[in-house]
């Protein structure tokens, strides 16, 4: 188990933050039920421990991409409800019957496929009809959704509990996209009221936080749980009381003084400007530490911010700690995500300076690092 792990490099997943984050968000959406989604193994969290955590909290309903990673929380010992949110195909059919997975659906041939495996199993399947209102990726059409529900009239074991929708727009601080999208679905839910659908959703955590009107029946928070801002336009202030979940760190293993115009690392694509005390840190690409950051980030080591320098490679990297000579050894914890001190690096700001967004930073950190849950600000080294 990765309580054992002995790797110097470790992710820490605190569960008083992740539950501090769901009472907010719980807050947000007053008695509307929340299905966090879990997919991507937690956002780079840890879906095991991220959905026990979610699970003693009494959450019951979770988002997963597909079969594979709702099989793996059931192998797991974690039975909840699991709604596959990327499109499925036949294949997939028997696994989704067998499990009582809930998918989304955007195809007659899936309703029929699933209707049919579930017959086999003398089962009933659950379904959510994804409605393509302005995403434009998965969904049928807003006016084709009438009558696909009435051709699934003719799948006896095929329930459509759902319709379902997503916004590619909610996260930026001009909402007129968002509204218009909200709209349409809402013609759509009175259109087929009398089909009986007992959840529509289609808020994720930037609707939760600045379109209430989306709340309709189940609210869907993915980044928001794990304590990050699903962008920098969320108007809402109360985005600024999410914790961060996850913290990244690493130990020293080597240092060195190095003399003045030492190139370092690969490519020596780093000259040393004045006699330097090096410090080399087991976390490289290797473990989802971009190579785009090479001479380009800052980490804390007691505290103090201290730059990365030279290129950053597959298992190893080094930093420049002159700053801390006669303070630092062999074994001191560096912080490349997470606060020491009064300092804090945050996901965001590898983001922007990789010209991406926080979620593909703890997504991208690779299965090589351990997952720790830490219930306290305690961490076991
Ligand atoms: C991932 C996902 C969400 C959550 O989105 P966040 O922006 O992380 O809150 C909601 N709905 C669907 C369909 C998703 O795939």
């Amino acid at each position: 188990m990765s309580e054992q792990s002995v790797r110097l490099t470790k992710a820490f997943v605190n569960l008083q933050h992740l539950t501090h984050n769901m009472r907010l968000l719980q807050e947000l959406v007053g008695s509307r039920q929340l299905w966090p989604c879990i997919k991507a193994d937690a956002y780079g969290h840890g879906a095991i421990i991220i959905t026990r955590q979610l699970k003693s909290l009494g959450y019951k309903t979770f988002g997963v991409a597909d079969v594979e990673e709702g099989m793996a929380l059931v192998q797991a010992g974690i039975p909840a409800t699991y709604i596959v949110l990327s499109e499925a195909l036949p294949e997939h059919c028997q696994a989704l019957v067998a499990h009582s997975f809930e998918p989304t659906i955007s195809t007659l041939n899936m309703a029929e496929a699933l209707a049919r495996e579930a017959e086999k199993a003398g089962k009933r399947i659950s379904v959510h009809v994804k409605v393509d209102t302005g995403m434009g990726r998965l969904g049928i059409q807003p006016e084709d959704v009438r009558n696909f529900l009435e051709q699934c009239q003719a799948f006896p074991a095929l329930h459509i509990r759902g319709l379902m929708s997503h916004f590619p727009r909610a996260d930026e601080a001009d909402k007129e996209y968002s509204l218009e999208q909200l709209g349409r679905f809402r013609r759509v839910l009175e259109g087929t009221q009398e089909y009986g659908i007992e959840v529509r959703h289609i808020a994720n955590s930037a609707a939760i936080f600045d379109l209430p009107d989306s709340y309709l029946d189940v609210a869907r928070p993915g980044i928001a749980i794990y304590g990050l801002h699903p962008s920098g336009e969320i108007a809402n202030s109360r985005v600024n009381a999410l914790k961060p979940v996850l913290e990244w760190t690493t130990r020293i293993v080597f240092l060195k003084e190095v003399s003045a115009g030492m190139g370092l690392s690969y490519g020596h694509a780093y000259h040393t400007k004045r006699p330097s005390l090096i410090a080399t840190v087991p976390v490289g690409y290797g473990d989802g530490l971009n190579r785009n950051l090479s001479n380009n980030c800052t980490v804390l080591v007691h505290g103090v911010r201290c730059p990365q320098v030279g290129r950053i490679t597959m298992d190893l990297t080094l930093l420049d700690v002159t700053a801390l000579r006669g303070n630092v050894q062999l074994g001191d914890e560096v912080v490349i995500i997470g606060r020491q001190g009064a300092e804090e690096v945050t996901a965001d700001e590898l983001a922007r300076k990789l010209g991406t967004i926080n979620y593909e930073i703890v997504t991208g950190i690779s299965h090589r690092v351990p997952r720790i849950p830490i219930q306290l600000d305690e961490k076991i080294k």
